[in-house]
């Protein structure tokens, strides 16, 4: 017997006797009392939906090992979509590839009927981020090479993991119902949802339930601190000329980089404190002899409302065209990946998932979970407070006068097309400073494996408050007819504008640069049981 038939057959046997403990249980408790209110059917469904999802550990193992070992960044996802197609077409689903005009973007369906509840995810990396996992100082896997330093490797293993086992949930108990699983396609650049929702991807969808990682379980609704994001790639057009016989002659676009940038920083200042914005220059020229006539520079305008947003963006463009005056030269701009519009999570649903999420409760962290995040902290310098030992409370919205900016994702555009909200799962802990090697230290590791099918659990038991109570779904939508119509930001005026496209170009040089080297780490499940068996990482590896 190979080790998988013995795998199966002991897997079998513990979900046999799981359901035998379960309905002595039943006999002889009466249910939760986080879950009281809903109906005995949905308890019993529950309980059989955390069962599945435990049995499906190895498979969630193995997508959160896989895909931070392809480490790939936004539009060169290539090798996580094909790994996930693969398994969602092994798994049922139908798998629609290609979608948007993003060639490593999919929709994946299975059944039929409402309602239909669609789970996505982001899945792409972070420049110069890689990082082995369960090593608590910094040792990139390869010096340069992007990697998981967000931790998005994780939030498709939550959704898959969730929806594999409702499925069979679904087709034992016979239950009406669509899932859709959609990811988040370089979610950096803001990169692929606007562009879903402008393809109607969201047409026939009740709820969407997002997931992203985080350092404990939770979920909110209302407007989160944070913000709304465009980002604009501002063009100058000069002219070349040799840089010492006759400088006269030329007109630098660079030199017109250099003017807008330091008027932006100038006027940095006089602009309210929740906006956030940052820019590289992404051609500036060729060689210093050449004057350059071709220079961009690329930013992101953060605020926290639609009409700020707009606000801030003219004045972007304002210093760019002036920039151009004094320059003589010529300035064209592009949205160039996308928008991320300010969020708004649903109340109706976040109370629910919040209910599930209670019954769900926190990982058991262990020693070497523990040591690891503690060993990270103090590199780092900042709490030594190991991992999530409480569950956050259900996250309030942030009123306008609180809320001090900071990021942003482009579910926001989603958020205002359907009710959305996201789950948080801890498949991390709090040590790094974000968009960094140190916050992928934890992500192939027992943390993000745990996290991991917490969040999956989380999310299972709120599908099945969507498929057996419609009234949950009409509670959804009269939330977001009615109370989330009254922020500015409704109602939703997509920052795309009718021409821009994805920006599907963009890290191909990066990619194309590192992947071979990074080729040589991709993890393979058949050889090794997790990934930092396969680098002979000893778990945690710290100072
Ligand atoms: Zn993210």
């Amino acid at each position: 017997m190979s080790s998988r038939s013995v795998c199966l057959v002991l897997l079998l046997a513990i979900v046999a006797l799981a359901s035998a403990l379960r309905a002595d249980t039943r006999q002889s408790k009466p249910p939760a009392t986080s879950a009281a209110s809903h109906d005995r059917r949905a308890d019993a469904l529950k309980h059989d939906a955390i069962t599945e999802i435990d049995a499906l550990q190895t498979l969630t193992q193995q997508m959160v090992d896989s895909i931070f070992s392809f480490g790939e960044l936004g539009f060169h996802e290539f090798e996580t979509s094909k790994y996930l197609v693969r398994i969602l077409k092994e798994n049922g689903f139908r798998v629609e590839e290609g979608v948007a005009g993003i060639p490593t973007a999919w929709v994946a369906t299975w059944g039929s009927g409402k309602p239909v509840i669609a789970l996505g995810s982001d899945i792409d990396g972070i420049p110069q981020a890689s990082q082995k996992p369960g090593v608590a100082y910094h040792d990139p896997l390869v010096a340069g090479a992007p990697g998981h330093g967000e931790g998005h490797n994780s939030g498709q293993a939550v959704n898959i993991t969730a929806a594999i086992a409702i499925k069979k949930l679904m087709e034992r108990d016979r239950i009406t119902g669509t899932i859709k699983i959609w990811p988040g396609v370089a979610e950096e650049l803001d990169g692929s949802k606007p562009y879903f929702v402008r393809a109607g991807m969201f047409k026939d969808v009740d709820v969407c339930l997002f997931s992203h990682v985080s350092s404990n379980l939770g979920t909110s609704w209302g407007s989160p601190s944070g913000t709304g994001s465009i980002d604009v790639i501002y063009n100058f057009q000069g002219e070349s000329a040799h840089a010492a016989g006759a400088p006269w002659r030329g007109r630098s676009a660079l030199d017109a980089v250099e003017l807008m940038n330091i008027g932006w920083n100038f006027r940095r200042e006089h602009l309210r404190l929740q906006q956030r914005s940052h820019y590289v220059i992404n051609n500036g020229g060729d060689q210093p002899n050449v004057v350059p006539p071709t220079a961009s520079v690329w930013y992101y305008f953060r605020e926290i409302d639609y009409p700020r947003l707009k606000e801030l963006w003219d004045v972007g463009t304002k210093m760019a065209e002036a920039a151009a005056m004094m320059t003589d030269t010529k300035m064209t701009s592009m949205v160039i990946t996308g928008e991320a519009y300010p969020q708004h999570s649903n109340k109706a649903v976040a109370e629910a998932m919040y209910a599930n999420i209670q019954r769900v409760g926190l990982p058991q962290w262990s020693d070497a979970d523990q040591t690891l995040a503690k060993a990270l902290q103090r590199e780092l310098k900042v709490r030594e407070v190991g991992l999530a030992s409480q569950l956050a409370p259900l996250g309030q919205p942030v009123p306008e006068e609180r809320n001090m900016g900071g990021g942003s994702d482009d579910i926001g555009s989603i958020m205002w097309t359907v009710p959305t909200v996201t789950l948080r799962y801890p498949a991390n802990f709090e040590a790094g400073p974000g968009h960094s090697w140190a916050n992928g230290v934890a992500m192939a590791t027992p943390i993000a494996h745990k996290g991991s099918t917490a969040g999956a659990k989380a999310q299972a038991l709120t599908m099945i408050d969507l498929l057996l109570d419609p009234k949950l779904v009409a509670a959804a939508w009269e939330y977001f007819k009615t109370e989330q119509a009254k922020s500015p930001n409704y109602p939703y005026r997509p920052l795309i504008r009718p021409d821009d496209k994805p920006a599907t170009w963009l890290n191909k040089n990066i990619m194309d640069q590192y992947r071979p080297a990074m080729q040589k780490f991709y993890y393979d499940p058949t050889k090794y049981k997790t990934y930092l068996e396969q680098l002979g990482i000893k778990y945690p590896t710290v100072r």
